[in-house]
């Protein structure tokens, strides 16, 4: 069974006489353990896909599905507590919160689901630690890096082990070594965590690390392959 699925799926925001059609039938299937990109010029549709592929927003056609759970017809409570338990996040500008600290940072999807503070506390610590940033736990984000932060961020949602993670040009605000170097975490826990990830960018040399790349352009799938 496919983690994610969606089935025709459009979205129209409504611009009064200048509708904008972000996604046009789109109909993608993810397996467990995929690291896929996708790619495409600005205003291809991108966020727009995460968004509504992460239970964000809603499409205005079509169907979403994630194993076999159909999200975009819950409604938005429903919505917003299946995305707490099923799917984490990671944002182009990090979106930490300013005064907690790393640990606090990546502990806080963990907490919000009830986990133990024994559990919090052994998960966070490992993962930051595999990471590489045991010696920053108690950094608040202004005193981290971009790249320090985004690592944080990978941390804080992969913590409480969702269906899958999705990346919104993660490695935009970052220089190259940083976004090499996120990329090489992705792909490790990828490889040892199992977890799925489906990250956007435009930026070539994140493209290489993929092993599907999908590519939109004005809201369609327009190529769709498999890399080596
Ligand atoms: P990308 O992430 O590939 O840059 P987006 O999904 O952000 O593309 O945008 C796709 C299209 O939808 C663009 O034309 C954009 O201007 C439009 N768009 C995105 N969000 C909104 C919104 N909230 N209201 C109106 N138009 C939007
Ligand atoms: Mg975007």
């Amino acid at each position: 069974m496919a983690v994610i699925k969606t089935i025709n799926v459009s979205k129209v925001y409504p611009g009064g006489s200048n509708p904008v059609v972000a996604l046009n039938n789109v109909s993608l299937s993810f397996e467990k353990g995929e690291f896929s990109c996708i790619i495409g010029p600005s205003g291809s549709g991108k966020t727009t896909l995460l968004n509504i592929i992460g239970g964000l927003d809603k499409p205005t056609d079509g169907k979403v599905y994630i194993e076999d759970k159909r999200i975009d017809i819950l409604s938005s409570y429903d919505r917003i507590d299946f995305r707490l338990h099923n799917i984490g996040f990671v944002f182009q500008y990090f979106n930490l919160i300013p005064v907690m600290t790393a640990f606090e940072n990546a502990a806080f999807i963990m907490q919000l689901q009830g986990y133990s503070d024994k559990e919090v506390k052994e998960r966070i610590h490992f993962l930051l630690s595999a990471v590489g940033l045991e010696k920053r736990m108690h950094s608040i984000p202004s005193e981290l890096s971009g790249g320090e932060q985004q690592r944080v961020a990978v941390v804080r949602a992969l913590a409480s082990r969702p269906k899958f993670i999705l990346a919104d040009e993660p490695t935009a605000n970052l220089d190259s070594t940083s976004a090499f170097n996120l990329l090489d975490i992705m792909q490790k826990l990828n490889f040892e965590e199992g977890i799925t990830f489906v990250f956007s960018t435009h930026d070539q040399r994140v493209i290489d690390k993929a092993r599907r790349v999908i590519k939109m352009v004005d809201g369609s799938v327009v190529e769709d392959k498999e890399m080596q």
